[in-house]
């Protein structure tokens, strides 16, 4: 049987594959294939399983050019690559990582959320530019978060875990909207549901996003619902980008129609809306919320196993559709 892996993934993974008999294949580019690179690759070898990035496209062109394959298995939490629809017709398992990493972008929002409210790289840049004088009661106020209402959009695994440090860690206030209710966070974190995004936004200090790129979550902050936040509050991204209308958030940013905004993910990746990088109030990190050694691990584990239940003729574990 042979696999495809559109990018270099940690090491023990191949072999995991190739221990199993499979002959493994692997882009050796220092970057992700263009569609037309992924069609041509998977159009050399009659291949049965293609493990694939988020930045890789998988829709009908793909599936047709590769017609022997039985998954796609994702490296990844998110799916928004797939065409569901097309792989569901065509009886394509299509996986995912769900669960690997969550922890860590748990952790990679909160490190947003106290770099906005710490002031952490405007800090930083003031003393690397020279511009430190001593300490200045006036200088670089930040915002206490400690009673303050943390905003959770979407409280699955990532929500939860962030609500979670906010709670507990941060003592904070939990608000939360999501399409369905949460119980177990109410009661975990005495988290108040609310039935639209609208009024957490209108009510919470922080609001941070956790929902999965859909055609119902694609720019769902938007210019109108910016102008609901308060003035004072921070907004946070490590879901997907497009879940953001990036341009608007720009103007809202420019505009101080929100206090700040700590973002792992771009609305154009890798491309960034004009004027985005200019602003002092936009803390940025380059879609790294699940870069550890322990979540690549996770991811690296979850995406084979799903390969090899579909190569043994099982239900692989992580199906992104029902
Ligand atoms: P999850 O499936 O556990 O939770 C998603 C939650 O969003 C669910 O509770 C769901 O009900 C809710 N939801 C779905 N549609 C909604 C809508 N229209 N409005 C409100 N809520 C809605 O997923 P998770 O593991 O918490 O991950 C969330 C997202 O984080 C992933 O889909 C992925 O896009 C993103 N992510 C980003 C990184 C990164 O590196 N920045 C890493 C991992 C995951």
């Amino acid at each position: 049987m042979n696999i495809y892996i559109t990018r270099m993934i940690p090491e023990f993974g191949i072999k995991l594959l190739q221990n199993k008999g499979y002959t493994v294949d692997v882009n050796t580019k220092d970057r992700p294939l263009t569609k037309k690179e992924l069609i041509k690759a998977l159009s050399k070898k009659q291949y049965d399983a293609v493990l694939t990035l988020l930045t890789d496209t998988i829709d009908a062109e793909v599936m047709d050019a590769a017609p022997s394959v039985k998954i796609y298995a994702n490296f990844a939490i998110g799916f928004n690559n797939f065409n569901v629809e097309e792989a569901k017709k065509r009886k394509i398992y299509l996986t995912n990582t769900p669960g690997g990493g969550a922890d860590r972008v748990a952790e990679h929002a909160w490190a947003l959320i106290l770099a906005l409210s710490c002031r952490v790289v405007e800090g930083d840049s003031y003393i690397r530019d020279g511009k430190f004088k001593g300490w200045d009661p006036m200088l670089l106020h930040g915002s206490k978060l400690a009673g303050k209402t943390l905003g959770i959009i979407g409280s699955g695994r990532i929500g939860t875990d962030v609500a979670h440090r906010g709670k507990n860690g941060f003592g904070m206030n939990i608000a939360y909207y999501d399409v369905k209710r949460n119980e177990q966070l109410e009661k975990d974190y005495s988290a108040t549901f609310y039935s639209t995004v609208d009024e957490v936004l209108k009510i919470a200090d922080v609001v941070s996003i956790h929902v999965p790129l859909l055609d119902s979550t694609h720019h769902l902050i938007n210019a109108e619902r910016l102008k609901m936040m308060k003035n004072s509050a921070y907004l946070v991204n490590t879901s997907r980008g497009p879940v953001v209308d990036e341009v608007a958030l720009v103007e809202a940013l420019k505009n101080k129609t929100i206090r700040g905004a700590g973002l792992d993910v771009f609305e154009f990746e890798p491309e960034l809306a004009r004027g985005l990088a200019k602003l002092s109030n936009v803390v940025m990190t380059p879609h790294i919320a699940s870069g550890t050694d322990e979540a690549r691990h996770d991811m690296t584990v979850l995406s084979t196993t799903n390969i090899i239940n579909t190569l043994e003729g099982k239900i692989p574990p992580n199906v992104v559709y029902n």
